[in-house]
């Protein structure tokens, strides 16, 4: 199996199928503005299953299809439909922002689809709308509804926690969850790409939403099914189902990381904060056989000392700062 300079595997592959979005949400794209890749710059999905296949034979048990906002591709259950058919892969999961859920769960569903992510930071429409700049809560609620309705399951919420912005949510935002039927995840507000304005003192951490919660839900830590999974669950003592947190910058888990990204334009990057990434693309389409391919992904991942959130945590204790040109969570998929 693929190993890294510190011996983690890569388990999990997530795919951007496109940067573009309906959305321009202040932690991740806020501007109005950016430079998108090129239409004929985009892996084609015959090209994206052809390297899904080569990761899978490298070791990738898990597959996500992200973005950018993934349901803005057209006709994307051709390539849910050829990825679910993949032989090896243990799962394969959508994160989207649901905006466009209740035209796509159907045929998402029927390709072979089976579970999907939601990210949903307010249940306030008018604070939804400043977060999101352009979303519509009523919309994602929708798609949630015809989510469910189709059957795919389970459905995780993903909330992205900013101190003064939606801290004040996180208590509406569980009970919605546990009255839904739905999984929570609450994630720390990171220093994605160049364009967020995070300071760390915008960071709600862990701690501070794990009390939240208790306040009114006494919670117990769960069996962890996947010691290498960042999110560390909860279950609700009264059997309400469960929460998770994500605490990449209070309490980093790069020794455990077992993420490679692959871009909508080809490029495999080796973590959400690199400046770069390594181009599969220009290989694919100069005509290399497979095992020229595997070859390149072997050496891209081998070559892998990232540990970014880790080196973040020893600047923030010390009071320096992280600079570093990211490359935008948009394009290389969150
Ligand atoms: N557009 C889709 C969506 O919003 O679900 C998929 C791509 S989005 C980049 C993937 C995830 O990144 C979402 O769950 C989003 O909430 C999360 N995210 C965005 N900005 C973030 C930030 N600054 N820190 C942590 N997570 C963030
Ligand atoms: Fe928001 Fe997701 Fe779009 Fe980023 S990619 S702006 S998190 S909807
Ligand atoms: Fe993985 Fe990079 Fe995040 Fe560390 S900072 S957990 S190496 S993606």
């Amino acid at each position: 199996m693929l190993r890294d300079i510190y011996n983690r595997p890569a388990r999990d592959l997530r795919i951007s199928v496109t940067d573009r979005c309906n959305f321009r949400c202040t932690s991740c794209m806020p501007l109005d503005k950016y430079v998108w890749i090129e239409r004929q710059e985009i892996l084609a999905y015959e090209e994206i299953a052809r390297l899904a296949r080569l990761f899978v034979s490298l070791g990738v048990e898990k597959i996500r299809l992200t973005g950018g906002e993934p349901l803005l591709r057209r006709g994307l259950e051709r390539l849910v439909a050829q990825l679910a058919a993949l032989a090896g892969l243990k799962d394969l999961c959508l994160t989207t922002n649901g905006a466009l859920l209740t035209e796509k769960a159907a045929a998402l569903r029927a390709a072979g689809l089976r579970r999907i992510n939601v990210s949903l930071e307010s249940l306030d429409p008018e604070k939804f709308r400043r977060i999101t700049q352009r979303g519509e809560l009523k919309r994602v609620l929708e798609g949630l509804s015809a989510a469910k309705n189709e059957g795919l399951a389970p459905i995780k919420l993903n909330a992205v926690i900013e101190r003064g912005v939606n801290d004040d949510e996180i208590l509406d935002l569980v009970e919605f969850a546990r009255g839904n039927g739905f999984a929570i995840r609450f994630i720390e507000y990171m220093d994605v790409g160049n364009v967020n304005d995070w300071r760390p003192d915008k960071v709600f951490s862990k701690r501070e939403i794990l009390a939240r919660i208790q306040s009114r839900y006494p919670l117990r830590e769960a069996p962890r099914e996947d010691p290498t999974a960042p999110a560390v669950d909860y279950e609700f003592a009264d059997g309400g189902g469960e929460v998770g947190v994500i605490a990449s910058v209070t309490e980093p888990f790069c020794s455990a990381c077992t993420r490679v990204r692959l871009t909508a334009e080809g490029k495999l990057v080796t973590c959400l904060f690199a400046e770069t990434g390594h181009d599969l693309k220009a290989l694919l389409r100069g005509g290399a056989g497979d095992e020229e391919l595997k070859q390149a992904i072997t050496a891209a991942w081998s070559g892998r000392n990232d540990r970014y959130s880790e080196q973040r945590f020893t600047q923030i204790q010390s009071g320096s700062e992280c600079q570093r040109k990211k490359i935008e969570m948009i394009t290389l998929g969150g």
